[in-house]
Order: structure tokens, then sequence, then C-alpha cells
């Protein structure tokens, strides 16, 4: 399954472009529960039916990162779940937006 081009999302933290391109069509195939716990702050479900703990946030220098509990991120992987996060982040944020305006 090849992702189209015009769906792409725009990501900021992240350094392996390819990498992301698997966790994105991973996280489209799954389609993991997102749980919003607060901004910054999600739940997600793993194939197992269990749930990491995302965390977004910013660093002092103003660059976002991501983190999730899972294995394949404590080995600084992009995992699915950071992405699932992410995309309802990005939501989120475009919702706020469209509110502002
Ligand atoms: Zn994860």
């Amino acid at each position: 399954m090849k992702f189209k081009e015009k769906e792409e999302k725009k990501m900021f933290i992240l350094k392996d472009k390819m990498q992301l391109e698997n966790a994105i069509e991973k996280a489209l195939k799954i389609r993991p529960r997102v749980k919003f716990d607060r901004f910054g702050r999600y739940r997600v479900s793993g194939s197992k039916g269990s749930f990491y703990i995302v965390i977004c946030k910013k660093s002092d220098n103003g660059y976002k990162t991501i983190a999730c509990t899972c294995k394949g991120a404590e080995k600084g992987l992009v995992c699915y779940h950071a992405v699932s996060a992410l995309s309802l982040l990005i939501g989120l944020a475009k919702q706020r937006q469209t509110a502002a305006v």
C-alpha cells in the first residue's frame, strides 16, 4: 500500500522520514484507539489490547518531541502509537485554529 502524496502530513519531530512513513502506514492499517488524557498526553491501544502512554511536548529549544512507553520507542523507533497520537494532536490543533478564526 503506497501512501498518497497529497495525504502526506507535515511532521515535525522526525529525523527519519522512511521510518515515519512506515509508522503512518502501520497506524492506518491498525487504526489504534487514541484516548485523550490531557493536551499533550494520550493513551493509544496496542496490538495486544493494552494501552501505551504517548506524551508530546516541547523541549526548551522549542523542538517538538514525542515519547511512547512501548518497546519500539524505547529503542528510538518511531512507533505507530506516536503517529496516531500525533494525528489526533494535529486534529485538535486544527480545531483550535478553526475556532480561533
Ligand atoms: Zn509506541
